[in-house]
């Protein structure tokens, strides 16, 4: 099936107010114009190097999601380009992405990323942290940031139990941040989860925004 095809029947299958960040690294900028053609407008990248090369190269109404581990060094990198960064793992993080946005005089949109899943390489907060973080006033007072919600990744596993209640875990969190920690703060209302293999688990447990490549792009050659 074509890239278009592939949209259509995701998209026909997410129940109204999910919506699909197509994710685009390692293909090249032709097969996201296809994309892009077909009508998808939110695309994820995880490489900050393959956002900054690909997005001047593409249409300005493109919302880039910045969905990989960020380091530090290359948050100035991204800023002009991220309009959302789901992968925020730490307060230091948080931080600089608040003062970089500011040097540019520049509104970001992040997600918290939780750490649910049972690989020690995926990052974020674990629910612990993240808690204690927002009782400490971390997400307080931040002029050039919005935290619009939280993102995860499940444990890669066959077990589609597993992953379920991985997803109710990271449900379960948003919910008590959003009402101790952001009460009365209607930008705090994403559940970014699910990727091809388990997207209609993450739909079934509250995710309001899905991270799709493989099932649009085909494989990606690395
Ligand atoms: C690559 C990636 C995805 C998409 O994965 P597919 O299995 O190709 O759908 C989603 N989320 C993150 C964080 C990724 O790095």
């Amino acid at each position: 099936m074509s890239i278009a095809q592939n949209l259509q029947c995701i998209t026909a299958q997410l129940p109204q107010g999910v919506r699909l960040v197509a994710v685009s690294k390692f293909h090249p900028v032709d097969k996201v114009m296809e994309a892009y053609n077909a009508g998808q407008r939110i695309f994820g990248e995880n490489r900050a190097q393959e956002l900054a090369a690909k997005a001047p190269q593409m249409p300005t109404d493109i919302e880039w999601h910045f969905i990989g581990h960020l380091q530090k060094n290359k948050v100035r990198m991204i800023m002009p380009w991220a309009s959302t960064i789901q992968s925020i793992d730490s307060i230091q993080l948080l931080q600089l992405v608040n003062k970089e946005a500011a040097r540019i005089d520049h509104h970001v949109n992040v997600l918290l990323q939780l750490h649910v899943a049972k690989e020690q390489t995926k990052s974020g907060f674990s629910i612990d942290e993240v808690l204690k973080a927002a009782e400490e006033g971390a997400f307080n007072n931040l002029s050039n940031v919005t935290i619009c919600g939280v993102m995860a990744m499940a444990t890669f596993t066959d077990d589609m139990n597993q992953v379920a209640s991985e997803f109710e875990l990271v449900h379960n969190t948003f919910l008590s941040l959003r009402d101790k920690h952001f009460a009365g703060n209607p930008a705090f209302k994403e559940i970014s989860m699910g990727m091809s293999d388990d997207w209609p688990v993450a739909v079934k447990h509250g995710a309001t925004l899905v991270r799709i490549g493989t099932d649009i792009f085909g494989a990606r050659e690395y």
